[in-house]
């Protein structure tokens, strides 16, 4: 292997690397199928009622910890106030807000947790 091999092979990790951390929805569907606790607390969120529409694209969100604003951009990303995204770039308040403008998403969510609600009752 050359050395330009390498250095193109480094630069293309890299642009993978980015690409991943700036698609935040793209990650939001690969983790939809594993159920992961974030996926099923934004859910929560959605079922009891707990957002509400304030604004053009400003959404309060009665968490467990307190009431957090979300705000969602033009482009679909979204930014909630709430410590959990200042430090980790994605909460659960932000993602059911996500999830509530992509119907797909949210039915394809609901079943699955439908599904394990199941699977967990009849034990
Ligand atoms: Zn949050």
């Amino acid at each position: 292997m050359s050395i330009g091999e390498n250095i193109f092979i480094l630069i293309l990790s890299v642009i993978i690397l980015v690409h991943k951390r700036s698609k935040c929805e793209s990650v939001v569907r690969e983790n939809v199928l594993p159920l992961d606790r974030m996926i099923r607390k934004a859910y929560e969120l959605i079922r009891k009622g707990r957002i509400e529409q304030i604004g053009d694209g400003v959404y309060n969100v009665i968490g467990e910890h307190g009431t957090y604003t979300v705000v969602r951009n033009i482009d679909g990303s979204v930014a909630c106030n709430c410590p959990g995204f200042m430090s980790r770039k994605r909460c659960s308040h932000s993602l059911a807000v996500l999830m509530l403008n992509q119907p797909v998403l949210l039915k394809s969510i609901k079943m699955e947790i439908e599904k394990a609600e199941k699977r967990a009752g009849k034990h």
